[in-house]
């Protein structure tokens, strides 16, 4: 049979590979972003109560109402702006699958997407699979967005912008300067925009988290994205939710219904009641601060360059004090001989840089773990 892929250029993730590199050479695993710590016994005693009070079969499509509800009252909490629960809210199955439906229910073949390199990995393999064509523009110095780059790459066939604050795998953020440019080059025209916040709470050293939320004239055009998992250190619950105007919701539940349907019963109870309490998610930035400084601190005795890490729970780092080697090629020789596993930055880009050597370590994770890991990369 003669298969013809829709993906010819596309393998297996990134994270996939190097957690199970990890898993094979016994390396500690700073690669896919996870934490490495339990979640909040009260988040378990939830799900338990949920499940056991019978809440076991489907949600509703768009998401359980009380859920719905809740988002909605955070993001005006924190954003200022209320969201209608009932229209303008929908609960996945986590960031991947928002970032999947928004791009599915929107893009049309032949439209540009614009992709700002470095960027997760699913954003251009989705665009391609419905027929989108990703038009790929790069962060600037230090990792910074660069508003007139991204502003080159706009045509009349831009059908999306694509932008993800704090940003991953580089761990930089998006200020109000950034946005109102971003707002600038969108007037006047019919362009969506993407605006993957799944790190939200993850901003450090006092800067706030700058929603597209923040701006009536993004949020009027935006699918905004968020996820639990990140949030509540659940990331295998695989919850999230989408945020976006009545027109593109209703759009994003055409496809999402016929996607997942809805998401997780028990755990959308859970999740109802616990995000009620602000401080369940209010000092998650000030706890993955100190594990950034942690790492950091250790890792001042590595070979290794830390670039400025302003946000997320990724630290990327130069190594090309210690090997002329290709990312790959030496993320994979750090696991195999060091035993830390990474996460190269060249599967992030479509033309990586050629002279770029940058790997990405998740720094989610207990201290015990990071000083094990910062003691093997200073032996490097
Ligand atoms: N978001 C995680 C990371 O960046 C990976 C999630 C996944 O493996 N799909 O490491």
């Amino acid at each position: 049979m003669q298969l013809s892929s829709k993906l010819p250029h596309v393998g297996t993730t990134i994270f996939t590979v190097m957690s199970k590199l990890a898993q094979e050479c016994g390396a500690i695993n700073l690669s896919q972003g996870f934490p490495d710590f339990p979640i909040d016994g009260k988040l378990i005693d939830l799900v338990d109560k949920a499940m056991r009070a019978g809440n076991n079969q489907y949600a509703p499509m768009p998401g359980l109402p009380a859920l719905r509800e809740a988002i909605a009252a955070k993001a005006q909490l924190l954003y200022g702006f209320r969201y209608d629960p009932e229209t303008e809210v929908t609960v996945t199955s986590g960031g991947t699958q928002a970032i999947f439906t928004a791009i599915g229910a929107v893009v049309h073949p032949g439209d540009e997407v614009i992709i700002i390199d470095p960027a997760y990995d699913c954003y251009a393999p989705t665009v391609e699979l419905f027929g989108g064509r990703p038009v790929h523009v790069r962060l600037g110095n230090d990792m910074k967005f660069d508003a007139d780059v991204v502003k080159t790459a706009i045509t009349p066939r831009t059908r999306m912008l694509m932008i993800n604050t704090p940003h991953n795998p580089a761990g930089t953020i998006l200020r109000d300067a950034d946005m109102q440019r971003i707002a600038d080059m969108l007037r006047d025209t019919d362009i969506i925009l993407l605006s993957d916040e799944v790190y939200e709470h993850l901003v450090f050293d006092g800067e706030p988290h700058v929603s597209a939320i923040n701006y009536p004239e993004l949020r009027d055009r935006a699918f905004v994205i968020f996820s639990f998992g990140k949030v509540f250190h659940a990331t295998g619950w695989k919850m999230g939710y989408a945020m976006a105007p009545k027109p593109l919701t209703a759009e994003f539940r055409k496809v999402h219904q016929f996607n997942v349907f809805s998401a997780n019963t028990p755990m959308q109870h859970a999740l109802a009641t616990y995000m009620k309490e602000p401080a369940h998610y209010e000092q998650v930035g000030a706890f993955y601060q100190a594990k950034r400084d942690r790492f950091a601190a250790g890792m001042r005795n590595s070979r290794f360059k830390l670039l400025p890490c302003e946000g997320s729970y990724f630290q990327t780092a130069d190594y090309s004090a210690i090997s002329n080697e290709g990312d790959r090629a030496f993320a994979e020789r750090v696991a195999r001989e060091f035993g830390v596993a990474t996460i190269p930055l060249s599967p992030f880009y479509k033309e990586p840089p050629p002279e770029q050597r940058l790997l990405r370590f998740c720094f989610a994770k207990q201290d015990a773990t990071l000083d094990a890991a910062i003691e093997k990369l200073c032996r490097i």
